[in-house]
């Protein structure tokens, strides 16, 4: 008898959280088909990180990666996760590209649409919901798990009903960074299941260590579906391992009913696969990291902190950061930590800490969220703190998508303009993400190589202090190359104090990519004028004219990688 169904994350959330989201499709494609006879609930392959990381990275076109493994995958479900409004992006798309994305998605392989809003305003996820609906694929939507004053069962009950009435199929408990304890997980599952008439699935990573237990707890409450990552992709940041749980529920009333000696021949694979990455896996996202209870820190960033001190030569602070993270979470209305409010929190966390003022110099996100661009907080806004981040302005009150225009066929005609678009799929490509899309389109992007694995002797890293680390946010993983002199890849660029070989010049002093160049040759500038955005982590850093004069030349354009140091423009 099967009760329990699984959803294997191998493909998706269990490499985005162990492997910087880096696996090939050539990596999976040999093991698909013998996956298609597991017994699975699905598969999670697509969505997340992976669309931004292979055309960032990896020189791979992901419609073509679904593509393939439809092929091979005729019997079990594909399933990818959507950010809802913001699709596999990070901003909000006019509902047009929502619905463009979400149609194509399954028209290439999509079965399952999991979709999540990181504020779980439901009005970011209704038009995605609508139209995978009208799809015919199994829609399900999700809440984002988190604890506060204002997250108590009552609230999670009244957004799931709110979301069955929009018709989903399933609902996923989103417990993005491993902290759902079994007591609590039993009282939200058996709720849950009593309130709505909704498939309930678990999502859980196993960072607390407390996961195994609450997905027991889970399967007595009622719980219909789980995600589990095969053995050697489990664990740590990833989800439970699914042999392991299969196993523990043989037999059961919560059998899952998927074949044991078979997954044992697929976990051989994956341990090949896990060989093959393990210059990218990062030892942190291995352990057990209790402090993700305290702080509801998810693991990559609490690494991220330790690097960005240790160059601060300022690592006393690191615990001074920690409480500052549920304080900033407190002053923002109790955002779950979740893409795109992870980094949100997490990068301003830091810059109070170590700046000379509480929110002082505030990063355009977290402008933009004050001011109700990323839908509805929590809990209303910290009023003093509202003022100082955005003055006397309004926050919106509407639907944030209300206020875009469509865009879809202003990026058709740029692209067919620019000759980069050879295929539908391509519109969207690039419409997601204007700045890398290009370069990959035109096939003038290049694999990253894989990282040679680690070497064993482990007092090397201590040998020197390195400056650059590769920085996992939200598991995906950037390269970042720390500057001794300023706090670069927090705080903007105008804060440094790394002039750079070129008199006049405006330096990079921090890895990342030119969004945007907001002056031309020969243009007067004034002292702080934003003279370039500069995306890097997920952010968008402002660039701003050291001091005033006429801009003599521009060595970047929009679209440019640059690195630590490198000159982007002259003034004098
Ligand atoms: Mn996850």
């Amino acid at each position: 008898m099967t009760k329990i169904r699984l959803i294997e994350t191998a493909f998706r959330d269990a490499h985005q959280s162990l492997l910087a989201t880096r696996m090939r499709t050539q990596d999976m494609l040999p093991i698909a088909e013998k996956m298609d006879k597991v017994g699975y609930f699905s598969l999670e392959c697509w969505g997340g990180a992976t669309f931004d990381t292979c055309i960032r990275y990896l020189n791979e076109d992901p419609w073509e990666r679904l593509r393939s493994l439809k092929e091979l995958v005729k019997k079990t479900r594909l399933q990818m996760l959507l950010r809802g409004q913001n699709l596999v992006g990070y901003k909000h798309y006019p509902d047009d590209v929502v619905k463009e994305f979400v149609e194509k998605a399954y028209t290439n392989g999509v079965d399952v649409f999991r979709i999540f809003d990181a504020l779980n305003d439901v009005r970011n996820m209704e038009i995605a919901i609508k139209v995978a609906k009208e799809q015919d694929a199994h829609v399900q939507a999700t809440l984002s798990y988190t604890t506060s004053p204002y997250h108590t069962i009552d609230k999670f009950v009244e957004i799931a009903k709110e979301l069955e009435a929009l018709e989903c199929d399933s609902l996923a408990i989103k417990d993005m960074a491993g902290l759902i304890s079994p007591h609590d997980t039993y009282e939200i599952v058996k709720t849950l299941k009593d309130e709505t008439d909704l498939l309930i699935n678990l999502h859980c990573h196993c960072t607390s260590g407390m996961t195994p237990m609450s997905y027991y707890a889970a399967c007595q409450a009622g719980v219909d579906l789980l995600d589990t990552a095969i053995s050697p992709l489990s664990w740590g940041a990833s989800q439970p391992p699914t042999e392991s749980v299969v196993a523990a529920l043989k037999g059961t009333p919560f059998d899952t009913g998927c074949d044991l000696k078979l997954l044992t021949e697929i976990k051989k694979y994956f341990e090949e696969i896990r060989e093959k990455y393990s210059g990218i896996l990062d030892p942190i996202t291995e352990r057990v990291d209790t402090d993700v209870l305290l702080y509801q820190i998810p693991g990559g960033m609490l690494s991220n902190f330790v690097s960005q001190l240790k160059q601060q030569d300022a690592l006393d602070r690191y615990e001074d950061v920690l409480k500052e993270v549920p304080r900033v979470r407190k002053d923002l209305g109790y955002p779950p930590l979740v893409t795109p409010t992870s980094q949100i929190v997490g990068i301003q966390a830091v810059m109070n800490v170590l700046g000379e003022e509480r929110y002082k110099n505030p990063s355009k996100e977290v402008k933009e969220y004050v001011k109700g661009f990323y839908g509805r907080p929590p809990a209303p806004i910290n009023p003093e703190i509202a003022h100082k981040i955005i003055g006397d302005e309004e926050p919106i009150t509407c639907r944030p998508a209300d206020l875009l225009e469509p865009e879809l066929e202003k990026f058709r005609k740029k692209g067919e303009e620019m000759g980069i678009i050879k295929k539908e799929e391509d519109v969207l490509t690039f419409t997601l993400y204007p700045a890398v899309a290009p370069k990959f389109l035109k096939g003038e992007a290049e694999e990253e190589p894989l990282t040679p694995p680690k070497s064993d002797s482990p007092g090397e890293e201590h040998a020197s202090l390195p400056t650059e680390y590769q920085v996992d946010v939200d598991g995906e993983s950037f390269q970042v190359k720390v500057v001794p002199t300023g706090f670069m890849e927090i705080e903007s660029i105008n804060e440094s104090k790394s002039s750079g070989p070129v008199e006049g010049g405006v330096n990079s002093t921090m890895q990342g990519m030119i969004l945007k160049l907001k002056v031309n040759e020969g243009d007067n500038v004034k002292e702080g004028d934003v003279v370039a955005v500069l995306e890097a982590m997920k952010m968008e850093n402002d660039v701003h004219a050291p001091e005033s004069g006429v801009v003599q030349k521009i060595f970047v354009e929009e679209g440019d990688t640059v690195g630590t140091g490198e000159t982007l423009m002259v003034i004098k």
